[in-house]
């Protein structure tokens, strides 16, 4: 067991990717605090974790609310007294055409994929000790352009730039501040009915297969253990070769 002791709190964790790496943190023998806007799905989620035999709670939080974040990180230091992995993975990303996109939905995105960041990070470094893992779920739209998505690309390589000056900072500390940069990833979120789709998906991804959600949560599990305690200020992208061409 890599985690056996640690305590984690992974945002948006009651679908997709978020779930998937809060459930591979338990089978590591990890704590895990799940926290999501959906309450109903966090509780399935909170039932699956506890089976594994660790402990498991559950917040309710919008991770783009300073004030929620607040207290968020206040139970946690009540009921645990530390936060040794905090893992940002909560993100939105609602396609619209450049031209489209309104003031709000471009500071929404911005609040949710990027703000979040910030506030969850600064909150979970007062209660961080030496040697912890802060983990940011970015995206390959940090590298390469989608089209539709100017605004999630945006936040998204602003993430990338914020990690690598925050890694800096707390450096001193022994924690390190990295990043997983996810190719397609089959998730509810992602979700797209038209096969045709699909398929072309596929035909661009060298390793000719969709990714899932284990593929990103193993790469955390790394990162979140001593086996990545020279990495920091990285991000490291998990897409089945997409961005090679
Ligand atoms: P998903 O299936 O939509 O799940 C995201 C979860 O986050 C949902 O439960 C959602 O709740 C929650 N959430 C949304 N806004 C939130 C907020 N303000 N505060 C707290 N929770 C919030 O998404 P996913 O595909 O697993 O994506 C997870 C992360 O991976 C995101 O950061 C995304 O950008 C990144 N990513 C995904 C892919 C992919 O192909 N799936 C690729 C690259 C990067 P609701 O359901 O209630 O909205």
């Amino acid at each position: 067991m890599l985690l056996k002791n640690k305590i984690a709190l992974v945002t948006g964790a009651s679908r997709g990717i978020g779930r998937g790496i809060a459930l591979s943190l338990a089978k590591e023998g990890c704590s895990v605090i799940i926290s999501d806007i959906d309450e109903v799905e966090l509780k399935n989620v909170e039932r699956e974790i506890s089976l594994l035999g660790v402990r498991v709670l559950l917040i309710k939080c919008d991770v783009s609310q300073k004030d929620q974040v607040n207290e968020m990180m206040q139970k946690v230091q009540e009921i645990f007294g530390k936060l040794d992995i905090l893992v940002n993975n909560a993100g939105i990303y609602p396609h619209k055409s450049f031209e489209e996109i309104t003031e709000g939905d471009w500071d929404r995105v911005i609040s949710v994929n990027l703000k979040s960041i910030f506030l969850c990070s600064q909150e979970a470094l007062k209660i961080m000790p030496n040697g912890g893992r802060i983990i940011n779920i970015s995206s390959i739209a940090s590298f390469v352009g989608f089209n539709g998505l100017t605004h999630y690309c945006a936040s998204k390589g602003a993430l990338n730039s914020m990690i690598r000056a925050l890694a800096l900072e707390v450096a001193s500390r022994k924690i390190t501040v990295n990043a997983i940069a996810p190719g397609v990833i089959e998730t509810p979120g992602a979700h797209n009915p038209d096969k045709n789709l699909e398929n072309q998906t596929i035909s661009m991804i060298p390793l000719a297969r969709m990714g899932q959600v284990e593929d990103i949560a193993w790469a955390v599990v790394f990162l979140a253990s001593d086996l990545s305690s020279y990495i920091t200020g990285q991000t490291i992208i998990v897409d089945g070769g997409w961005t090679l061409r």
